[in-house]
């Protein structure tokens, strides 16, 4: 099993600490100090797969930029929040996030193979959080199972991928017992920051009799190794769909060029983009969101320039929990009864007269 041998290499062979991150030559050896600071508050880990990926001599490297923690994380505006999409609020039991009626977040993990500066939920991952107990992951599966009205499974965390392939398959089987649940979904970064991890018992662990998808968090076209692919590409001849999901990034994707190049390779890689979100008021991540106006011009500029299957939906999750909501550019404007202006991707006005 996989809790296994190449775990221990991803756990032993992972920075942890701003001495390890300043002997790789990631930071300053006069950082160190200031990077403590930031390090007893939101944990470190750099996976050694994402190690090779980034070049330690390009100061504006997007894969350094989303895994190297700086000190502007320490500032912390008045409006971000410890728990920026209201988890808390709609946890009935431990691990589950019951926001939406059809819908629950399963969360058996809470650590991952890498912490993403940017996380919104940066403060309940990490050290002393590891998982849950067995007793509260048989609960929130019982509460799943409870509750008629849940059609889909949203495993998270954490990533999900992390654990071994026999807490998974514990997991899967249950879900596919339970009759009213219709889909599993799991979210993961796995693929992409130790796609190693991805093997035959993993993929194994996964298949059930129950439609299952895969939603891959990847935020820059650097970040699609040709072992990332091959990864990836195991879980879609698997028969798991997969998607994506992309957090929009002062520093990593704000601009046309790279939301371009990392799109249409996930569409060459049978991933349909998904979701591209607006930035979570997550602690100390104000550096790195945009405006909501240029994310709508960003997503603007995609639109009749590249394919519709590399255009996800741009959104943004309300703060205190009220849901996920599409904040795209508007493209329909009424004027009076049923006529509307309607603009083309060419920034040109046309009208349309509603006849039903
Ligand atoms: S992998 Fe996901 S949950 Fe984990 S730190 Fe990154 S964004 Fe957060």
């Amino acid at each position: 099993m996989k809790t296994n041998d190449e775990t221990t290499d991803l756990k032993s062979a992972t920075l942890r600490t701003p001495a390890q991150l300043a002997a790789a030559g990631l930071i300053g050896a006069d950082d160190i100090k200031k990077i403590a600071d930031v390090a007893s508050t939101f944990d470190i880990a750099i996976s050694p797969h994402m190690q090779t990926l980034i070049d330690a001599d390009d100061p504006a490297d997007p894969i350094a930029a989303q895994f190297v923690p700086r000190d502007a994380e320490l500032s912390c505006s008045p409006e971000e929040l410890e728990d920026p999409i209201g988890d808390h609020a709609h946890t009935p039991t431990p691990g589950i996030v019951h926001r939406y009626p059809d819908r629950v977040l399963l969360k058996p993990v809470h650590a991952c193979a890498v912490y993403c500066r940017f996380c919104f939920r940066r403060e309940m991952l990490g050290s002393g959080a590891e998982a849950l107990d067995e007793d509260s992951l048989e609960r929130a599966l019982d509460y799943i199972d409870s509750q008629a009205g849940i059609w889909e499974v949203i495993l998270t965390g954490g990533d999900p991928l992390i654990m071994s392939p026999r807490r998974i398959v514990r997991i899967m089987r249950r879900l596919e017992s339970i009759g009213h649940v219709g889909v599993v979904r799991f979210h993961t970064r796995v693929p992409v920051v130790a796609p190693d991890l991805i093997d035959d018992s993993l993929i194994g662990a996964l298949r059930i009799k129950k439609a299952t998808f895969g939603v891959l968090h990847t935020n820059h076209v650097h970040e699609l190794s040709n072992d990332a692919r091959q990864a990836c590409a195991k879980l879609v001849d698997a028969g798991i769909p997969m998607l994506s999901q992309t957090v929009l990034l002062n520093g990593v994707n704000a601009d046309a060029q790279s939301l371009q190049a990392l799109f249409r390779a996930l569409v060459e890689m049978r991933i349909k983009p998904y979701y591209l979100h607006h930035g979570d008021l997550a602690r100390g991540t104000r550096h790195f969101r945009t405006s909501i106006a240029a994310g709508q011009e960003l997503m603007r500029s995609l639109r009749g320039h590249v394919s519709g299957l590399c255009q996800p939906q741009y959104v943004l999750d309300i703060p205190g929990g009220h849901g996920k909501v599409p904040i795209g550019p508007q493209y329909l404007t009424e004027l009076h009864d049923a006529n509307y202006a309607v603009c083309d991707f060419r920034g040109n006005s046309h009208h349309y007269r509603d006849s039903i």
